[in-house]
């Protein structure tokens, strides 16, 4: 298959506040959730069909979700911070490098994210959907939240278009690492050596997934995991581990929309029984 992306078109492909990265590769996702599925039945193992239509059905409302919050709010919130930019720092062939820059800049944002998500209860609210799943299958990588306004997550990318980047670009770059994390959704694939310690790996994220206490809160990398290295949050996978996945409670149902929402109702529910709001902000756990 011949690859030949214009610099223009490579834009319009990172552009869109969607998933339009996960668009343009979606044929190598299907693919490779195929051969998840071939290689688990030809090792007699179980696939776990029920948690996969069970991610694909949260994936469904989570584009709803976004298609509602994205364009029409964060888009012009995003917009506004662009209007008020501190530079203009503009992408094109000519200035390449710069993809690279913006490309450490939103894998940054996505680390400080995705560790707040784990450590601030109204964004773990958000965030536990995706650590419902219990076994690490490429569909698991969908399970994702119903609430994305109200997570606050594109705050975190805010700083990044208030410097200059066009908002098209950063969310774009979001979007792509997105779909550069589906793959790591596996438990077919190793640890792969010295790659452990630059990039986000299948290994990697089982130890982010996993519940076992040894692993909880950690790597919480994008793309990269030098920052979890730089921040002392690594964790490398350990062979004499066996892997819990989940949550650390047992879930109590498979309804979507129960799962979309009940980490919400046991933080309000927290709040009103003790009256204090600290549930709210305060990390998942916390008790006066
Ligand atoms: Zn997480
Ligand atoms: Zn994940």
């Amino acid at each position: 298959m011949e690859f030949n992306l214009s610099f223009a078109q490579l834009g319009h492909l990172l552009s869109g506040y969607g998933n339009a990265a996960a668009v343009a590769v979606l044929p190598l996702i299907i693919l490779a959730i195929v051969l998840e599925i071939v290689v688990i039945q030809a090792r007699r193992e179980h696939y776990p069909w029920k948690g996969s239509i069970l991610s694909a059905t949260i994936a469904g409302g989570h584009l709803v979700a976004q298609a509602l919050t994205n364009g029409l709010i964060i888009g012009v919130i995003a917009a506004a911070a662009y209007h008020w930019r501190l530079f203009t720092i503009p992408i094109s062939k000519q200035n390449w490098p710069l993809l690279i820059v913006l490309f450490l800049l939103a894998d940054l944002a996505f680390y400080f994210e995705h560790r707040c998500s784990h450590r601030i209860r109204f964004m773990w609210a958000s965030h536990s959907v995706h650590h419902t799943v219990e076994r690490m299958v490429l569909t698991a990588a969908f399970r994702l939240a119903w609430t994305p306004l109200v997570s606050g997550v594109f705050l975190f990318y805010l700083p990044v278009v208030w410097l200059g980047f066009a908002p098209e670009w950063v969310f774009g770059m979001a979007s792509a690492s997105l779909t550069y994390q589906i793959f790591i959704h596996t438990e077919l694939v190793p640890r792969v050596g010295w790659l452990e310690s630059i990039v986000n790996t299948p290994s990697a994220h089982r130890v982010h997934h996993a519940s076992n206490v040894e692993y909880l809160d950690r790597n919480f990398g994008a793309v990269l995991l030098i920052w979890d290295h730089l921040f002392g949050t690594y964790q490398a996978e350990r062979p004499e581990i066996a892997s819990t996945f989940g949550l650390t409670h047992p879930r109590t149902s498979s309804n979507p929309i129960v799962i979309a929402y009940e980490e919400f109702w046991a933080m309000f529910a927290d709040a009103i029984r003790s009256k204090r709001l600290d549930y709210i902000v305060r990390a998942p756990g916390w008790k006066p």
